[in-house]
């Protein structure tokens, strides 16, 4: 089964900016794959459009079969989103932040509760579950992130430049932490300007650049040709 299958997209931003210039990307269930480019290349773009939050200009693009032309509110069920900026409200506590995103989704109030203390636990952030957001270091914010992302325990996690900003320290326990979620059979999409965060995680990589997939494969075997 394909987690995403992507064909011929492009996207023209208001303005004449071509972000994206037809670009093929197929991901397996199951996958860590990386999106590898530099700053401007159409990282977010892409990642904006699977998760319908920027509009396409062309092409097709399905997650797990949900075709997102016709089929958006199945194919968003499948996706949990781990955006760059910190887009949650900052005055609302770390608990109700999680628990909140169950109406988007049709959790039940008791299911998002369960959920969020499960998933909290594991991220490290239960003993503040009654703090207000604002008051979390980065590394918090990020995965109080990650874990508003799971509570619909979606099939495809997509995270963009997720250690952004973080220390090495955290990088590494946020690793460990997407590496045990695939595990347990999520399939995982990041995007990185870091050939080494893709090395260390990843098993197959898409390296876009100026709207263009440039080279697609196993991490192995780009490691090979290096
Ligand atoms: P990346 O995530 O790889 O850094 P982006 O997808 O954010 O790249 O951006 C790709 C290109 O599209 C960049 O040149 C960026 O300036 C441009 N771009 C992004 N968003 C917009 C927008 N809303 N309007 C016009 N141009 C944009
Ligand atoms: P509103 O239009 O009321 O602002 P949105 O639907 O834009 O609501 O999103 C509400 C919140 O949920 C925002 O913080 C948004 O970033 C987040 N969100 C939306 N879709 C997803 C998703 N698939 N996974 C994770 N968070 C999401």
């Amino acid at each position: 089964m394909k987690a995403l299958s992507i064909k011929q997209l492009r996207k023209t931003y208001k303005g004449g900016f071509e972000a994206l210039k037809g670009i093929d990307l197929e991901v397996e269930e199951g996958d860590f794959f990386a999106l590898l480019g530099p700053n401007g290349a159409g990282k977010s773009t892409t990642i904006g459009i699977i998760s319908s939050l920027v509009n396409k200009t062309s092409g097709e693009v399905n997650v797990f079969g949900y075709d997102l032309d016709t089929q958006l509110v199945d194919l968003k069920r499948q996706i949990g989103l781990v955006p760059q900026e910190f887009n949650f409200n900052q005055f609302e506590t770390v608990r109700q932040i999680v628990v909140n995103q169950a109406g988007y989704y049709g959790v039940s109030r008791q299911v998002a509760h369960e959920r969020a203390e499960h998933y909290l636990k594991q991220l490290g952030l239960w003993d503040k579950r009654d703090a207000a957001a604002r008051m979390l270091s980065g590394g918090m914010k990020r995965r109080l992130m990650i874990a508003r992302a799971l509570l619909h325990e979606p099939r495809l996690l997509i995270l963009d430049e997720p250690t952004a900003g973080v220390d090495i320290e955290l990088r590494r326990s946020m690793w460990d932490y997407l590496e045990e979620i695939n595990k347990q059979g999520i399939t995982i999409i990041l995007t990185t300007h870091y050939l080494e965060e893709a090395e260390s995680l990843c098993r197959n990589i898409a390296i876009i650049d100026q709207g263009t997939i440039v080279e697609n494969t196993s991490i192995k075997r780009l490691l090979a040709t290096l």
